[in-house]
């Protein structure tokens, strides 16, 4: 998780939203508790559907690098295209816009997709118990 940053969260015991660093953001991705840095009580992120989003994310994240490197190929390409006369000043021109545009487009897409705020709830006491409540009824389940 490198370009993971702008991930929010938000502590549900103090109220206070912060950003989350990436061993927060691994810790999260992993379900594994971790302290909340203003009230220090141990947080972790019950809500399935963000943890589905977090996840996807570090796809999308994985994406970008070829992205970057497709816009710049297609660029050189029609440029050399143009040095070599197959395409005109125009083309090349019409074919580099339309290459920035859709970089441009794809970047702002990546940005909206990262702006997230993850509700982080306060580990209760007694969650050991109902974790190995749940464990216990995931294993009678499967039998
Ligand atoms: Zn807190």
């Amino acid at each position: 998780m490198t370009t993971a940053v702008g991930i929010k969260g938000h502590c549900a015991h103090c109220d206070i939203t912060f950003e989350l660093k990436p061993w927060q953001l691994n810790a999260i991705a992993i379900k594994e508790p971790f302290d909340c840095p203003y009230c220090q009580r141990v947080l972790h992120l019950s809500c399935p559907r963000q943890l589905r989003k977090l996840r996807t994310l570090d796809h999308w994240a994985l994406v970008h690098p070829g992205m970057m490197v497709l816009t710049c190929m297609v660029l050189i390409v029609a440029l050399v295209a143009e040095w070599v006369g197959l395409v005109s000043v125009i083309g090349q021109l019409n074919v580099s816009l339309v290459v920035v545009l859709v970089h441009g487009l794809a970047l702002r897409y990546a940005r909206y997709r990262q702006r997230l705020t993850l509700s982080l709830e306060a580990v209760s006491p007694v969650l050991p118990m109902e974790q190995l409540a749940r464990i216990a009824c995931a294993r009678l389940s499967q039998q």
